[in-house]
């Protein structure tokens, strides 16, 4: 995926979006928002384009396989065992986490609209052995069908590639069962998490692909908190997740300035 971005042209999107209030999302779109998709096509292409390479872990995708662990040990010490547990991973591209939730016991469900991941999520089901249900559906119209089915849901690394990501956030809300668990992890946004994700990350260190990241896209603690709670979710628990680029090491941690990972409860 290449990006169309220049250098100053890049800081001069960053001083226009940074300064420029409110953000564009979550602006509190009305609830059942029934606009026929919440779909950036650009954003599916993306990673359509990059597909083959989901499970090379030295491909675009590796820091996704160097988080995998941690994510899933931060979901396991909330939730207990994920043994027998329904869960549906939404935007679950080609099949990371959902995958391993599977190995853990869940019984899983990965929902994604870029047909071509899911054709190398569902390929390499049968090579691992590794049962998961993948299905090209958006999560409004997954919750629509299936709403109160699931006891965890997850949606990682997603809702800073759709247009209203409220609306995914509500979907979410929506499919798990009351009391039930819902995890999502997104970029923070503010001049420093410009500088570590895109400048850092894309031009620097080179870990991701130029134009992998929209900085106007980046959803602040305080939107994604109050997002959820209009979706009856309650947080229980924010945390970072950084990168040391000298040991090439993630690691959990205290400052959600960059990478930030929410546990967020349903009502019940
Ligand atoms: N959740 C996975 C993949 C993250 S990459 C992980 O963390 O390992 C972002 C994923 O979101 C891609 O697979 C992309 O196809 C998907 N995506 C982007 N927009 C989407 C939409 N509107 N609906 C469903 N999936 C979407």
């Amino acid at each position: 995926m290449k990006g169309s971005r220049t250098g100053p042209l890049l800081f001069l999107r960053f001083f226009f979006f940074h300064f420029r209030n409110p953000p564009r999302r979550f602006m509190n779109t009305p609830a059942n928002n029934a606009a026929p998709s919440n779909v950036d096509q650009a954003e599916l292409d993306k990673f359509s384009a990059l597909a083959s390479r989901w499970w090379d872990p030295e491909s675009e995708f590796k820091p996704l396989h160097a988080i995998n662990p941690l994510r899933l040990g931060w979901i396991q010490q909330h939730v207990g065992s994920l043994s027998g547990k329904r869960v549906v991973d939404v935007g679950c591209g080609g099949g990371i986490l959902a995958e391993s939730m599977a190995v853990a016991g869940a019984d899983v469900t990965g929902i994604d609209l870029a047909e071509k991941s899911l054709k190398i999520a569902r390929l390499h089901g049968l090579e691992s052995g590794v049962k998961v249900d993948y299905r090209a559906v958006s999560a409004e119209d997954f919750a629509a069908q299936q709403a109160g089915q699931f006891d965890i849901v997850t949606c990682m690394e997603m809702l800073e590639h759709v247009p209203d990501p409220g609306s995914v956030v509500r979907a979410c809300g929506e499919l798990v069962k009351p009391g039930g668990w819902v995890f999502f992890s997104t970029l923070n946004r503010n001049p420093k998490s410009f500088l570590f994700a895109i400048v850092g990350a894309e031009y620097l260190l080179r870990l991701l692909p130029r134009g992998t990241h929209t900085y106007e896209n980046f959803i602040k603690p305080s939107e994604l908190a109050a997002s959820a709670r209009q979706a009856k979710l309650g947080v229980i628990d924010m945390t970072g997740l950084g990168y040391n680029p000298i040991t090439d090491i993630y690691a959990l941690s205290r400052d959600t300035s960059v990478n930030y990972l929410v546990a967020t409860r349903r009502e019940a």
